[in-house]
């Protein structure tokens, strides 16, 4: 069954997201950890594009390559328009074609000093555009942010633009990180009036250490509720008990996304399999 499919028939498709490790001697390890996340059961693995797909260390068709030949997993391999132009681009979307992988992540990526424009491609529409145009057998799925890119003026307008990504072929879209469900519901609503159709899977990326809240919360433009400030001023001292309240927090969150009709949920866990199997098994009756 592809990706697409299965969110025609699935109440909720499962998923998990992986980054390739940055360096080569890493992919044991990096074996070990999606042989463990393969007992979860995940419908699909996605495999960032960054560090790894681009410059140096394990690429990401590797891992894609390891995660739907080995494990027999459908991957998503992301694929960003920063630092691509239509020759890289090709080039890797043969090398997944190759390797029987059909489903990628068409993004623009971030913009960094490090990484050049793209010549070819302005927005992740336009490379959602060039790979149905290469490849019109592979899948397209897209980003979408619930509480608005950072770049875009306004939530509504950014809902517009995920329009233009739904024309050029995307059959999914994947949501950033969020603390908040009422901003997911307000977005999904938001979506489907501006005549968004594509199943949304729900992105949710557990808080378990002290470093992800420096890192990951104080630089996302999330929305922090209540009930997550207290848990994190609470606990942020004490590692073991901000492990166990960051899973319970992610728990609830999911099982709240499940039970409130999301098409997907998505877990960023970090290539943490033992994280993976602790919200897994939070959600699993549910599934
Ligand atoms: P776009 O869809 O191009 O949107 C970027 C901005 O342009 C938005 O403000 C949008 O409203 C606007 N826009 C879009 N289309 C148009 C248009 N046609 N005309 C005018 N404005 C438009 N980054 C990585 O480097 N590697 C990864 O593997 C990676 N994986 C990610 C996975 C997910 C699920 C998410 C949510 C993000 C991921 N990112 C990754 C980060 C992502 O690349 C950045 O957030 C980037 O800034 C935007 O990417 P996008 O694909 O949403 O861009």
């Amino acid at each position: 069954m592809t990706i697409t499919e299965m969110f025609q028939t699935k109440r909720c498709v499962f998923s998990i997201e992986c980054f390739p490790p940055k360096q080569t001697t890493q992919m044991d390890k990096m074996k070990t950890t999606l042989t463990a996340m393969q007992k979860l059961n995940p419908d699909f693995i996605s495999v960032t594009f960054g560090a790894g797909g681009s410059a140096g260390g394990v690429s990401t068709v590797e891992v894609a390559d390891f995660i739907q030949n080995e494990l027999h997993i459908p991957a998503l391999a992301h694929l960003i328009c920063m630092g691509n132009d239509e020759a890289s681009a090709a080039e890797v979307l043969n090398r997944l074609d190759a390797i029987g992988v059909r489903d990628v992540l068409a993004l623009r990526g971030d913009r960094t000093p490090a990484r050049p424009e793209s010549p070819n491609f302005a927005h992740a529409s336009d490379l959602a555009h060039f790979i149905k145009y290469k490849k019109p057998h592979f899948s397209v799925h897209g980003a979408c942010y619930p509480e608005g890119h950072p770049e875009s003026e306004t939530l509504r307008k950014d809902v517009e633009n995920l329009c233009i990504k739904q024309r050029a072929g995307a059959e999914h879209l994947l949501t950033q990180l969020f603390f908040d469900n009422t901003c997911f519901y307000r977005f999904l609503n938001l979506a489907r009036r501006a005549g968004v159709t594509l199943p949304i899977s729900a992105g949710v990326m557990p808080i378990v250490k002290r470093s992800q809240i420096e890192r990951t919360v104080a630089l996302s433009s999330a929305s922090l509720p209540s009930e997550f400030t207290r848990m994190i001023s609470r606990w942020q001292d004490d590692p073991a008990a901000l492990y166990d309240a960051g899973i319970d927090y992610a728990v609830r969150q999911l099982r709240d996304l499940i039970e409130g009709g999301a098409d997907g949920v998505h877990l960023y866990a970090m290539n943490d399999a033992a994280v993976a199997e602790k919200l897994y098994d939070g959600i699993r009756d549910l599934l």
